[in-house]
């Protein structure tokens, strides 16, 4: 656990072809910064807006998936979820049949967020058309995105890491080897499992915390300090003041969507249940965000998740 990709000899940016399918709002920049690096970048999406967006930023536009594969050495998935992975794969239309046009031993970098048991069969797809494949999830928002400092969580061979180090290092800073297919999106379910409970956790302190009649800074700078410091309080928090350039700070634009922490807490407990682990607050977290997503938080940051949890205080009575 924990590798860090090396660059593979012999792989300069000029001779690498790289195909990029699904160029929205990560897969746009992250194909822009290919493209920066001096690589050969040719790319496909469905949306015509976002093919535009992507030739303004050097990415050749093909016609179709399969064209856009066509004698790539590499390619780039980043699609929503795991069925618009299986259709580009092996779909029909413009947006399907990668594995068929792909040349034999073409490496696929998988970076979608998708489900471990999706993960392992496109993997096993992928291999059993005659190519190589990552599961390579990625975290650190458009943002990340577009900076080049996504963290990429990786499962595969050791070998088709290292192949891929040199453009996982253009598009992101911090890359680790989790382990075999599936690995790295099993990190990523795992990580944002913690990242859903605990926002909810910070966030019932603070309405708590307010009922006591503490401020948010004094909660702030004991918290921050204290055993309750994590990730949700010390960058994403969910009141403004302490943490300038929290979501909280802009009326909760996002950031990373409410629709999204929904998305991602379906797939934890799709893999709670298919191991039978026993995780009350994973399972938690994922009905008040499905609702959350549900009734105006989709398109906000998950951090807004306070005002839910205020408003649900306030009906209770509870001052
Ligand atoms: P997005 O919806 O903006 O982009 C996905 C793109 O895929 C769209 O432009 C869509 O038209 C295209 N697409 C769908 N099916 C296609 C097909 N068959 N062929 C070609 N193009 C197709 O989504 P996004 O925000 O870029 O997220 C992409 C993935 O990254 C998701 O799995 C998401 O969970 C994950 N992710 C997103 C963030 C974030 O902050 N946005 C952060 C980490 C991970």
């Amino acid at each position: 656990m924990g590798e860090e990709a090396q660059a593979a000899p012999g792989t300069g940016a000029s001779a690498t072809r790289i195909a990029f399918i699904g160029l929205g709002h990560m897969g746009g920049p992250m194909a822009a910064n290919l493209v920066a690096a001096g690589y050969s970048v040719t790319g496909f999406d469905v949306v015509p807006a976002a093919l535009e967006a992507a030739a303004a930023a050097g990415v050749v536009v093909a016609e179709s998936s399969a064209a856009a594969a066509d004698g790539a050495d590499v390619i780039i998935t980043m699609l929503p979820a795991g069925k618009h992975v299986f259709a580009a794969l092996e779909g029909e239309g413009p947006g399907g049949g990668l594995l068929a046009a792909a040349k034999p031993g073409s490496l696929f970098l998988e970076c979608s967020t998708i489900s471990v048991d999706d993960a392992r069969t496109a993997h096993e797809l992928i291999v059993a058309s005659g190519h190589r494949g990552l599961d390579a999830p990625v975290s650190g928002g458009v943002m990340g995105a577009e900076a080049g400092t996504l963290t990429f969580m990786v499962g595969g061979s050791p070998d088709d890491f290292a192949a891929a180090g040199p453009l996982f290092d253009v598009m992101g800073r911090r890359i680790v080897l989790c382990g075999g297919p599936g690995a790295g999106q099993a990190a990523k379910v795992c990580n944002n499992m913690i990242l859903g409970v605990s926002m909810i956790a910070v966030s019932e302190a603070f309405v708590l915390g307010e009922k006591l009649g503490l401020t948010h800074e004094a909660l702030f700078d004991v918290a921050a300090h204290a055993s309750g410091q994590c990730w949700s309080l010390t960058t994403n928090c969910p009141v403004p003041g302490p943490v300038p350039t929290s979501p909280a700070n802009r009326d909760y634009q996002p950031g990373f969507a409410g629709a999204l922490m929904a998305k991602d807490l379906g797939l934890a407990v799709e893999a709670l249940n298919a191991t039978g682990v026993d995780a009350v607050l994973g399972r938690s977290a994922e009905e008040i965000y499905r609702e959350f997503s549900l009734h105006g938080g989709a398109g906000t940051d998950f951090s807004g998740i306070i005002n839910s949890i205020r408003k649900a205080s306030n009906n209770t009575g509870s001052d």
